[in-house]
């Protein structure tokens, strides 16, 4: 039963029923509920019995008979019988009903109306043509016979004209309303499709255009430092002058720096794409990361005439679990946008501690890294777009600050790796305020004993090398790195030794013994694995040295690879002094704590 009343109410009310059953549905209740009004006329207006019994029949055999077709599907049925019920019927209800001296009239009006709104197709043609032929007979049979039954009184022919057009015109009013309505809903749906599908067309046309842009810029972004590394060399080649030479030199490292971003940035984001971008997480001290965070940038701010504030809660555990590396890379981003899209005032880097929770005995500490800036802000448009890849708002003006679009998709899918969150409020000509939100796990419940300014200061009183007095191997079949490690080994104090190959390599430590041996991977005939795999295989010098892989293999997983291997650590190309630096001094403090 519950099934039977599921369907009907499902057939009168479901928005997914096509459209003409809709229709039939409410044709047929609105007829129904008509008759009985109808039948209730015949019984005031005193008409003869059989009008009042076949108005009965429709008012309640319809919903019946039409409750059973749709539980069993049998809608053609159902049409065809009601057509032909209601064409053989109407003449009698007609005829019984008081005829021309009454309102049955407007009913045969009706009956036609209600055929040509409720029908389609050739049904509809053919249902119209009857009840007309049906109808002009009925009035010739009242017209010329007496066989039909005639209202005697004027109260009676009053009664049955006026209830007839009350309840006739109401009727049609209900018809014309619902088509209007139907229609309506109709071209609503119509058109909310049409304004989905012209969205979707300025979805894919706006990331057409984003990624042309983006291939414009990117061009841009690549060949501008190319062009300045050179042309600057070709003017160093050709000058005596050394002043001069220095401050070539200095615009093609800095050049040099501009493209190792970008093409980090497109290693990151393509190693994400392709689900391949790990985090490798480790103890780190948060007031150091900050220190890193704003030491890449401070010299940049201050140039620029920008006020750089920085300020750690103290409130924040000391040591930390997680990928620092990563989250100096997004607060590095966010630094260095807030550095190009401001044009004075400030730019503030803060850390903050959200609240410390424990999970299985193990604490974790929220926190938000918020980046701020009195900058050109964002409008609440160009908001949804900024985390989309390739994506640079308002190009017009943007156009003369570098960029390729990339640092925010890429920070944000490093957050939601992390699993945390970024969010941004700005506000268009006053400023931006971003916020990475990050949950970590805490290693060392103490506070942070330095201060910020130790921090500054610890870093600074650092002595300035680890590779002072040491006499290094470095190994690389490439001349050119060979010669530049050459000059960034001797200007850190140690004592280069080159070789080109694997089997040099191989001879070199048999005969003499090294503090430290950097070694190259890709190397025809023999690489830099194979070569240090032979090493362990024989007897030489070096047996104890440590080895370390400098390679341009930046892959993520390639410096656990290279552990495993054997190698006491890695470094990716290009190599900077400071990376160096910080290798060899990790390098002597695991000696020292295993010595
Ligand atoms: P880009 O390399 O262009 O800086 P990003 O992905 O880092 O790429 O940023 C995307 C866009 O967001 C930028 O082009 C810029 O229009 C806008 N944007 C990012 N950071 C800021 C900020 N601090 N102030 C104003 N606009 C910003």
């Amino acid at each position: 039963m519950k099934s039977f009343w599921k369907t009907i109410q499902n057939t009168i009310l479901g928005r997914d029923i096509p459209l003409e059953e809709r229709l039939s549905a409410r044709m047929i209740i609105s007829s129904s509920f008509a008759s009985f009004l109808g039948m209730i006329v015949c019984l005031f207006a005193h008409t003869h019995i059989i009008a009042v019994i076949l108005t009965a029949i429709l008012a309640f055999g319809l919903p019946i008979f039409y409750s059973i077709c749709i539980y069993y599907g049998k809608r053609k049925l159902l049409i065809n019988t009601l057509v032909v019920g209601i064409i053989i019927g109407m003449p009698f209800i007609f005829l019984y009903g008081g005829g021309i001296r009454s309102g049955m009239s407007l009913w045969l009006v009706y009956e036609i109306l209600y055929f040509a709104l409720s029908l389609t197709g050739t049904i509809q043609v053919v249902s119209v043509v009857a009840a007309v032929i049906l109808s002009v007979g009925s009035f010739a049979v009242a017209i010329f016979t007496p066989y039909h039954y005639v209202l005697q009184s004027n109260h009676d022919i009053l009664v049955s004209i006026l209830g007839s057009t009350l309840i006739v015109s109401a009727m049609v009013l209900y018809m014309t309303n619902f088509q209007k309505k139907l229609y309506n809903s109709e071209y609503a749906i119509v058109e909310n499709q049409k304004r989905e599908l012209d969205e979707y067309a300025s979805r894919v046309e706006r990331a057409n255009r984003s990624q042309k842009i983006f291939l414009a810029n990117m061009s841009h972004e690549v060949r501008s430092p190319m062009n300045v590394v050179l042309g600057f060399n070709r003017l160093i080649c050709e000058s005596n002058d050394v002043k001069e030479i220095h401050e070539f030199a200095r615009s093609i490292e800095s050049a040099g720096e501009s493209l190792l971003v970008i093409i980090n940035d497109i290693l990151d984001y393509s190693k994400i794409e392709a689900g391949k971008m790990d985090l490798f997480p480790s103890e780190y001290d948060l007031d150091e990361l900050a220190f890193m965070c704003h030491s890449g940038t401070d010299i940049l701010m201050k140039q620029k005439g920008l006020t750089f504030e920085w300020y750690i809660d103290p409130t924040i555990p000391k040591t930390l679990y997680g990928d620092n590396l990563r989250i100096r890379q997004c607060v590095t981003n966010l630094l260095t946008n807030a550095l190009k899209y401001t044009h004075k005032g400030l730019v503030q880097m803060r850390f903050m501690n959200n609240g410390i929770t424990e999970e299985n005995g193990i604490k974790f500490v929220s926190l938000s890294i918020i980046v701020a800036d009195t900058g050109i802000g964002i409008s609440e448009d160009q908001k949804k777009e900024l985390f989309t890849r390739f994506q640079r708002l308002d190009e017009s003006t943007n156009r003369a600050i570098e960029g390729t679009g990339l640092g925010l998709a890429l920070t944000k899918s490093i957050v939601d790796m992390m699993g945390g969150s970024i969010d941004v409020e700005s506000f268009l000509g006053r400023g931006s305020r971003f916020t990475i939100n990050l949950r970590q796990r805490v290693v060392k419940m103490e506070s942070m004993k330095r201060n910020v300014e130790e921090v500054q200061e610890g870093a600074a009183e650092k002595k300035s090398s680890a590779a002072a007095g040491l006499k290094i191997l470095v190994v690389d079949d490439n001349n050119t790195n060979l010669v530049l490690m050459n000059h960034i080994l001797k200007q850190m104090e140690a004592t280069p030794v080159t070789a080109s190959s694997g089997l040099e390599t191989l001879e070199r430590v048999r005969s003499e013994k090294y503090d430290i041996i950097f070694m190259d991977h890709m190397m025809p005939d023999m690489d830099g694995v194979e070569t240090f795999r032979r090493m362990k295989k024989m007897e030489h010098l070096n047996m104890e040295t440590p080895v370390i892989m400098l390679t341009a293999n930046a892959m993520s997983g390639a410096a656990e690879e290279y552990a495993q291997e054997g190698f006491a650590g890695y470094l990716s190309k290009p190599v900077r002094p400071e990376a160096i630096e910080k290798e060899l001094e990790r390098i002597q403090a695991s000696h020292a704590t295993k010595s």
